[in-house]
């Protein structure tokens, strides 16, 4: 939540119109409601979300580096006049994923994970497989494209368990398109085709699959790779890319290991805690300066929308998010003036000195009854939302927990808390030759060896040959 953006939500404005278009690949028609201009539009609508909820990685030289090999498969592939936009995301998930009209991304989470530039271009061509095929238009089609209209913006979510994902998905599930196995097939063949148009060595994208798949068992806060939980089993389809490199379908050489590593020296790995991070019941959010307690025994989600903690019940919910109207009286009449909600006990009692505007509510859901408070707070120019709610059955249970959570909203003041740094990628040179144990033990790094070995596409049993260009990873320790 480095920058609690809201999305406002995808408006399509869709005609209507449908019509037959020749798919690029395949060469046959197509049944689709969106011509090639509507596509674009889709997708630099949807870009322009992503950017802001997202977040793009503050690395012009990366940003270009992955826009330059990315735009030059492209450029050679079914639809070079799409308007190809590669982009970095500041993400630390391992995610790659793509939009109608040439917009594709890669995480930073994922670029981590990486070890050749030829991996790279594997997933990239993966997904500009995607969009040449145009895989997520005729999906967006079926799913009427009417439909996309998402709400995170929307202030109060009906039913209690609907936030969880909302929150997670940010408002953007939709658009990580999960297709079917035949266009994830599709898109590996164009991918290797695309990748080995430009030299490189197929072999290391099925080495990527086998990555993902270890990384997906990986710990040490790291979630399962996005990339992997919308596709067909990993280590299948690392083997049919075998069986094609073993038929002469595809081939390559060009791996470029050394030349990927370089560009990740420094890069942030893992979660940044700058954009937030609990310690023991309390939020600390660094680069916003402020800090809040949360329920004890409460799950909790830390997202760049928002922070949330659920009761185990889940009959209650504890939601931080930001405002976007100017003062805290505003913000509050808007929240009060949504259909269905009714207000009580207005008040402006400052929380621990700062300007806020307080409401207790009732809200009536299709699925029952929710009772709240809420309170907009303002700080350093920000108008942040404290809502806290309940089934109507449990608010006088609830209701305590809630209030003193949202009272103890404060300004962060200590420098320990203030200074924290994310972890980052070292790059070190082994000078002699190393299991992963004795690699660990000479170069230590604040991530499991797990991870170390996952990143560096090392097996147990493997030994590191002197002179191997390794990554490791440093830095990110939390104050206590
Ligand atoms: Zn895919």
């Amino acid at each position: 939540m480095r920058t609690l953006a809201l999305i406002a939500g995808l408006t399509l404005t869709l005609t209507g119109v449908t019509s037959c278009a020749v798919n690029p690949v395949t060469g046959q028609r197509q049944f689709t409601l969106i011509s090639e201009a509507q596509e674009i539009e889709i997708g630099r609508d949807a870009d322009r979300d992503i950017t802001r909820s997202l977040g793009v990685y503050d690395d012009d030289e990366l940003q270009a580096y992955v826009q330059a090999l990315g735009e030059r498969m492209a450029r050679d592939s079914e639809r070079p006049d799409l308007p190809w936009t590669f982009r970095v995301l500041d993400d630390p998930v391992v995610n790659a994923f793509a939009l109608p009209g040439g917009y594709i991304y890669v995480t930073r989470g994922i670029l981590a994970h990486f070890s050749s530039e030829a991996e790279l271009a594997g997933v990239l061509g993966h997904e500009i497989g995607h969009v040449t095929a145009r895989h997520g238009v005729t999906r967006v089609s079926r799913a009427q494209i009417a439909q996309l209209g998402l709400g995170l913006g929307t202030v109060l979510v009906p039913q209690l368990e609907g936030i969880g994902g909302e929150l997670a998905g940010a408002g953007l599930g939709l658009l990580f398109l999960s297709y079917s196995r035949d266009d994830e097939r599709q898109a590996d063949d164009l991918g290797l085709n695309y990748m080995t148009a430009e030299g490189y060595d197929p072999r290391e994208m099925a080495a990527t699959f086998e990555m993902l798949y270890s990384a997906s068992g990986a710990e040490d806060g790291e979630r399962i790779p996005g990339w992997l939980s919308s596709h067909p089993d990993p280590l299948e389809r690392r083997d049919r890319i075998l069986a094609r490199v073993d038929a002469g379908e595809v081939s390559g050489d060009r791996v470029e290991r050394e030349a990927y590593l370089q560009r990740l020296d420094g890069m942030v790995f893992g979660p940044n805690p700058r954009e937030g991070f609990f310690r023991d019941d309390v939020f600390y959010h660094p680069d916003l300066a402020f800090r809040m307690n949360f329920p004890a025994g409460w799950n909790r989600l830390n997202q760049r929308e928002g922070v949330q903690a659920v009761h185990p019940d889940e009959d209650a919910l504890l939601l931080l998010t930001l405002a976007s109207e100017s003062t805290p009286g505003a913000a509050r009449d808007a929240f009060l003036s949504q259909e269905n909600v009714t207000g009580s006990n207005l008040r402006t009692t400052a929380v621990n000195g700062l300007d806020a505007a307080w409401a207790d509510f009732r809200a009536v859901t299709q699925d029952g009854v929710l009772r709240g408070t809420v309170a907009f707070v303002r700080h350093d120019g920000r108008i942040y939302r404290l809502l806290g709610y309940a089934v109507e059955g449990q608010w006088s249970a609830r209701s305590s927990a809630l209030r003193s959570s949202i009272e103890s909203f404060r300004p962060l003041t200590e420098a320990r808390f203030l200074d924290v740094q994310p972890r980052q990628i070292e790059l070190v040179r082994t000078d002699r030759t190393h299991t992963l144990t004795s690699f660990n033990e000479h170069h230590p790094s604040t991530v499991s060896s797990q991870v170390i070995a996952t990143i560096n596409r090392i097996r147990s049993g493997d030994t590191i040959p002197s002179g191997t260009l390794m990554k490791r990873v440093v830095g990110g320790q939390l104050p206590d």
